[in-house]
């Protein structure tokens, strides 16, 4: 799609071009323009000129006390000062100077008025006549100030526009949201039976799953204009700035209908009005503006609005009522099949080798969103080049995997020998608790090469398949799995060391989880101490409990990890050799495979 954007300077910019190039003009060029080269000399030097009749034209200045001059072909002028000289006017008589005309035309007051005063007139003009211009050519309306205007971004009508194909996997946004390209290609088979459309479509989910994307993508398939604004460019500094931009970008939609318009982050003004920390008014004023305009429109017009937000529970319920956002569409995380489709789509964009199986990287890559999944490739292709090589393949795409999730390789950090040792035994305890569980996923590969995000090595696992559904087992399985590092390091070296940080982190949040929000405690029952509040972004929790109840939570997340934990000590201490024998093969190979693993496992 050809994108045009508004001049993103402000007129004061050029306001001060101008202002700038006048000055200069004042100060540099009018003075050496009027000015020809004067010498100066002596008045003896004059007197000698005179004398010898070598002076062609004479200009007694009076005020100035000085006498201007040239030579007899006034190719250089001259300039000295004046003597109480009775004879003066005799001496030049006799030398037969001429007196007629000025020397130096300094005062032209008519060649002085154009240059200093209409010149810089006319460029202003024009430049503001230019920018009037593009202003209109790219916003459709006749408006040189910016102020209170809506800067969208209007993606005019284009061929080669995204298309609903160029978006993988989302097959239930994309089939809700064809209902919308269906409508704009066809109103009046939905005018007949009276169906309206809905005024509004809120796409959420986590970031960089695609929202933005598929709105551009309904855009394209129904070729229509698509005005596209981020919620954060409404709220200004000044009250009510944000209102009129509102109405601005309503009134050049409804011009240019039928159009969608899309507002990402719409989370930035529509906030719930709760009053709560004073109230923002500029913003209130802005959601006002909204929900009139969405009121004010009718439902055939064709101006569609779609929204995006990762957060929309902190959308004011007034906005998202039938008649606005009437209509919600989950852009969720890709699953398997939609992370190998996203990985297929970019992959077309750049040269990979034939072989490269997407279902593994996909595997691989569980829990990526699309954007994710495009850096994954574009890693990969940058590996490929630093690599020389002509196109990418499959072990480009696997350590750009590692690289988006772990960072690149330190390449110069040197651990110790023994902590290369415990790493690999940490390493290995968690791979191998994990393995010896039977509903854990199974191992893909493990590393001790230290990476810039600060890992010093890690257990690549891979589910098999999509989960919906944790059971309980499998989440107790998991804990003991994290807990399985450390667990290894107790029993082969009997110390703790700092390397066990994440995986107590995760550990306890998903303890956590079971008891306050799965009702996977008997205590608690069905009763839900924790409630949501980010759910697309990162899933922060508050606690909705008395203080008691909080010091009981924190009594079972221990009692539960310290199970866990117990059990990870259990696995270890009944597979110690195979422990010692993976650990040396990890410390010596330094990465090795899920098969290589097994296969040792197993033997
Ligand atoms: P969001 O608006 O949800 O944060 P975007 O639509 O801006 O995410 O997506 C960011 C980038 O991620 C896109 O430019 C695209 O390259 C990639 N991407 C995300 N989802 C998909 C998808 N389903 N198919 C193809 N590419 C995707």
């Amino acid at each position: 799609m050809n994108e045009v954007k508004r001049p993103k300077k402000p007129l004061i910019f050029y306001y001060g071009i101008v202002l700038l190039v006048l000055l200069l003009f004042n100060f540099l060029a009018m003075p050496w323009l009027a000015r020809r080269q004067v010498q100066e000399v002596d008045y003896g030097t004059f007197l000698d000129m005179a004398e010898k009749k070598e002076l062609g034209q004479v200009e007694v200045q009076q005020q100035e006390n000085q006498i201007l001059f040239t030579d007899k072909d006034k190719t250089t002028v001259y300039k000295t000062g004046m003597m109480p000289d009775p004879d003066l006017t005799q001496t030049l008589k006799d030398s037969g100077a001429s007196f007629e005309g000025e020397i130096i035309e300094q005062t032209n007051p008519i060649i002085s008025f154009l240059l200093t005063w209409v010149l810089p007139i006319v460029i202003f003009i024009v430049i503001g006549e230019y920018m009037s211009k593009k202003l209109m050519q790219h916003a459709g309306g006749p408006n040189a100030m910016m102020f209170g205007k809506s800067n969208a971004k209007v993606y005019v009508k284009s061929s080669e526009g995204i298309k609903f194909s160029d978006v993988a996997g989302e097959d239930e946004a994309k089939e809700n949201l064809s209902e919308i390209v269906d409508y704009l290609h066809n109103p009046n088979k939905y005018r007949e039976i009276g169906a309206t459309m809905p005024k509004g479509i809120l796409l959420v989910g986590p970031p960089g799953t695609g929202k933005t994307m598929l709105a551009k993508a309904v855009a394209g398939e129904s070729n229509v204009p698509f005005f596209s604004m981020s919620g954060s460019e409404f709220v200004e500094m000044f009250v009510g700035m944000g209102a009129s931009k509102v109405r601005d970008l309503f009134k050049q939609a409804k011009e240019k209908a039928p159009c969608i318009v899309f507002i990402d982050e719409i989370d930035a003004i529509g906030q719930k009005r709760d009053g709560r920390f004073g109230g923002n008014d500029e913003r209130e004023q802005t959601l006002n503006q909204l929900l009139t305009e969405m009121d004010g429109f009718e439902e055939n017009t064709g101006v569609i609005i779609l929204a995006a937000t990762n957060r929309p529970e902190s959308l004011d319920p007034a906005l998202t009522r039938p008649g606005r956002f009437d209509r919600r569409v989950p852009v969720e995380l890709p699953d398997l099949k939609g992370r190998e489709e996203i990985l297929k789509v970019h992959a077309k964009k750049v040269k990979v080798d034939e072989h490269v199986d997407f279902s593994k990287i996909a595997r691989m890559a569980s829990g990526a969103s699309g954007a994710e999944l495009a850096n994954i490739i574009n890693e990969a292709a940058l590996r490929a080049v630093r690599d020389g090589r002509r196109f990418v393949t499959q072990s480009d795409l696997e350590e750009s995997i590692e690289v988006v999730i772990a960072g690149y390789q330190k390449k110069n950090a040197i651990l110790t020998d023994a902590e290369k040792k415990i790493v690999a035994y940490h390493e290995i305890g968690h791979a191998l608790v994990a393995a010896r569980q039977t509903n854990s996923a199974p191992v893909q590969k493990i590393t001790i090469v230290p990476r810039t995000s600060g890992a010093l090595g890690y257990t690549m696992q891979v589910d098999e398949g999509n989960h919906y559904l944790m059971s309980q087992e499998e989440l107790e399985n998991k804990i003991a799995t994290l807990t399985g590092g450390r667990a290894a390091e107790e029993l082969v070296f009997h110390s703790a060391s700092t390397g066990a940080s994440n995986d107590i982190e995760q550990a306890t949040k998903l303890a956590r989880a079971m008891i306050t929000r799965y009702g996977m405690s008997k205590d608690f029952d069905m009763v839900a101490l924790e409630t949501v509040t980010n759910q697309y972004l990162g899933g922060d929790a508050s606690l909705a409990c008395s203080a008691q109840t909080q010091a009981e939570i924190d009594q079972q997340v221990v009692a539960l990890v310290k199970r866990q934990h117990a059990k990870a000590v259990k696995i270890l201490e009944e597979n110690r050799k195979k422990l010692d024998e993976l650990a040396k093969y990890l410390y010596e190979k330094e990465t090795i495979t899920g098969e290589e693993f097994m296969s040792i496992l197993n033997a």
